[in-house]
């Protein structure tokens, strides 16, 4: 069986490498190289515990509060287009305690196998740096981290094993924080991956195991009579194969029009850059500046902002500087830069409801969709291709990704 993958984003890569180590025949097209955006630029974190879908209780109101800061850590731009007016009341709608923990249990139970599948990328020859150092969440404020501390039973009973510090416990763990903290929960089973160096080494795997990946290919039509698709138009050229799977990320909700059904994922941009690195213990987040700090053997990057707006990778160099300032409050030893700093932007794939979009398309019998990832690509993707090579070669659908379904979204175009 041939299946086309659109989109050699982590997404799109994994899913590849999990279809051809089955003896699948694959091809992957992306507008571009494979591996850049959101995929290259994020903090590189694995992190189920931390796997809450963005939704939540008082999310709405605190993004209306930092719609006026120009330097805040999500920004939405307001807009009358309709389709964004529905998406933001769709997040509204799941802004709420069950809706959250309903798809924090969703996104949990999909990865309960995401770091086994990690080692098995490395002990079949994908060469990344990988860290097993877990993650530390760093809070300033007594009541936000007894908020947290609330919500710690579901990663506890998928064996996570949340461990509370208060007060010096966290510095004593953690001897960089600052004495702004006053506590944290370290997750000790979490990892972070170097997510470019990831996406490198699949790209050279897909390859070795005979793989077509064509870049610089955008997917520009899709022919298909009645529930069947015959054809793709990418890069000026028409490729057919038994599959399709659309894993464009961000721009899926664009793309997804061509297949007939319009999914509502839209761009949540955010930022990284990298400085000179520190002896952290490991990944590190730091709650109320809304910063990712993950130390990688020779830099340390620093990641952050949400911002709803246009599909572009455009530098917002307020934000940027503002994410670069963070740290200096919380870490001991860290400074800001002289100089310039290089910033690289990223979008990632958000949904009305927080959660991925994994699935049969919508009146397809050949076409899936694999997207909707937001800030958790890395996390969720080797468990997502494993589940969707599943559906694709077998049919059958594994109950964990009926949440999932893109049939909840589906309306025709
Ligand atoms: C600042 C930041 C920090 C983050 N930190 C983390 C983290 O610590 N842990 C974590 O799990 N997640 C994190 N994320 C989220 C994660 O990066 C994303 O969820 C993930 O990269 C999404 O992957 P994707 O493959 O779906 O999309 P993308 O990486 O955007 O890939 C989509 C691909 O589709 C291609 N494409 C676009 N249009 C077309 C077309 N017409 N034809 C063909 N191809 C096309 C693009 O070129 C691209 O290669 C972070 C994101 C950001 C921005």
């Amino acid at each position: 069986m041939h299946t086309i993958v659109i989109g050699g984003g982590v997404i799109g890569l994994t899913q590849a490498y999990h279809l051809a180590r089955e003896g699948e025949q694959v091809t992957l097209v992306d507008s571009r190289a494979t591996g850049l955006g959101a995929s290259e630029v994020n903090a590189g974190w694995i992190v189920p515990a931390e796997a809450a879908p963005v939704p939540g209780p008082g999310v709405v109101l605190q993004s209306m509060k930092w719609m006026l800061r120009p330097d805040s850590p999500l920004y939405i731009r307001p807009s009358l287009d309709p389709e964004f007016v529905k998406f933001m009341l769709g997040m509204w709608g799941k802004s709420n305690r069950s809706a959250q923990r309903a798809g924090f249990d969703g996104h949990l139970r999909l990865a309960q196998d995401t770091v086994e599948i990690f080692d098995e990328y490395q002990a079949e020859g994908i060469d990344f740096e990988m860290h097993s150092a877990g993650l530390l969440m760093a809070f300033t404020q007594q009541e936000i981290l007894e908020h947290h501390v609330g919500n710690l039973d579901l990663p506890a009973s998928y064996g996570l094993d949340p461990q509370v510090l208060l007060g010096d416990d966290v510095r004593n763990h953690e001897p960089l924080l600052s004495d702004v903290i006053r506590g944290g929960i370290y997750y000790p089973k979490e990892r972070h991956v170097d997510p470019g160096a990831l996406c490198r080494a699949l790209h050279t795997k897909l390859i070795e195991l005979g793989v077509q990946i064509l870049e610089n290919a955008p997917l520009q039509a899709v022919s298909h009579s009645g529930e069947k698709i015959h054809s793709i138009t990418a890069g000026g050229r028409t490729l057919s194969a038994d599959h399709y799977v659309l894993a464009a990320g961000a721009w899926t909700g664009k793309l997804s029009k061509l297949f007939g059904t319009a999914l509502p994922v839209r761009p949540g941009k955010g930022y990284s850059v990298e400085v000179d690195p520190l002896p952290l213990r490991s990944a590190t987040n730091l709650w109320d500046a809304k910063v990712a700090i993950t130390p990688f053997e020779s830099r340390l990057r620093i990641a952050g902002t949400m911002e709803f707006g246009g599909l572009d990778e455009d530098i917002n160099q307020v934000r940027v500087d503002a994410i670069l300032r963070a740290p200096g409050k919380y870490l001991r030893g860290f400074t800001v830069p002289k100089g310039k700093v290089e910033a690289k932007a990223g979008m990632r794939p958000m949904t009305p409801d927080g959660m991925p979009i994994m699935g049969k398309l919508p009146k397809l019998e050949n076409g899936y969709v694999s997207t909707g990832h937001g800030m958790l690509g890395v996390t969720l993707a080797p468990a997502s291709a494993e589940a969707m090579t599943q559906l694709i070669r077998t049919g059958t659908r594994q109950p964990k990704l009926n949440i999932f379904d893109p049939a909840r979204f589906a309306r025709s175009h």
